[in-house]
Parts: structure tokens; C-alpha cells; sequence
């Protein structure tokens, strides 16, 4: 699941008006993070995390909690290119994803610990703020897709 392979092979832009992921970004930043409120077949938050040059994804299909004490399913999905945390719009019907996209939140983050299985930060957005774990499911099933997503208690 390492690079935008799959981003691209999904994709028809000559149809989407998705990113190409060919926009410069300055080096010296914070890393940032998205949360896009997709309405496709099911509506679904998808979580984004920039990692090495892309952003990490998952799909929440419930909202995202702004509270400790809620634990939410994320399934892991194709890394998107950068630029993708900008995105909002329509993707035509008929393509993959079809719907609408919107920020539902965004901001940067500060990393605490990312490893295999659990990847833990600070998000610092306008919605979610604070301490947050992604928590994969069956850290011994590699290919497994399902994780956890929750906000630590303060
Ligand atoms: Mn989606």
C-alpha cells in the first residue's frame, strides 16, 4: 500500500476532477491532516494523515469522534497524492467514488509514535484537537485493512 500505484490505477482524469498529485509543496512545514466528508454510494469520513510524501488513508463510515470514549471503525485505503487535501467536489457518476467530497476538517499534526500498528498524534484541527490513536484491529493479519480510530482521554 506504499506510493499513489493505486491512487492512479482507480482514476480517470480525463473524467475526475480529482488531483493528479503533481502540485509542489514547501519542505518546511508541519505535517498536515484531512478529513473529507465523502457522500459516495455510503457516506463515509475518509481520514488522511501526510506521511513520506503522501497521505495515509483510512475510510470512517461513522463520524469521527471529537470526545474520548467513542472508538471508531477506519479502513485502511490507497495512499492520495498531497494535493488531494485540498480537493472538494463532485466525482462524476459512474467513476469510482462518485459523489461529493467536502473538508469536513483539516489542520496539521504533530506525530508522536507510528509504527505498524498503532500510529499515535496530535491533530490540530478545527474540529478534532488533541490526542488521537489509530489502533490496527489484528496487528498480526498484515494484509487486514481495519483499524481503529479514537480520541485518548486527557
Ligand atoms: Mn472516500
Amino acid at each position: 500500500m506504499e506510493g499513489l500505484n493505486k491512487y492512479f490505477k482507480k482514476r480517470n482524469f480525463s473524467k475526475s476532477p480529482e488531483p493528479k498529485g503533481n502540485k509542489e509543496f514547501k519542505e518546511n512545514r508541519d505535517p498536515i491532516f484531512v478529513i473529507q466528508k465523502h457522500q459516495a454510494t455510503h457516506l463515509h469520513y475518509d481520514f488522511r494523515l501526510e506521511k513520506n510524501g503522501v497521505l495515509k488513508s483510512w475510510a470512517i463510515p461513522k463520524q469521527p469522534p471529537v470526545e474520548s470514549g467513542i472508538k471508531r471503525l477506519a479502513i485502511r485505503v490507497e495512499d492520495h497524492p498531497l494535493d488531494y487535501a485540498d480537493f472538494e467536489g463532485e466525482i462524476p457518476q459512474g467513476l469510482y467514488g462518485a459523489g461529493k467530497v467536502e473538508i469536513w476538517d483539516k489542520g496539521t499534526y504533530v506525530l508522536q509514535e507510528w509504527e505498524t500498528t498503532k500510529i499515535i498524534f496530535e491533530l490540530k484541527g478545527e474540529k478534532l484537537k488533541g490526542d488521537y490513536c489509530l489502533l490496527k484491529l489484528k496487528p498480526k493479519l498484515a494484509e487486514d485493512k481495519n483499524w481503529l480510530f479514537f480520541k485518548i482521554s486527557d
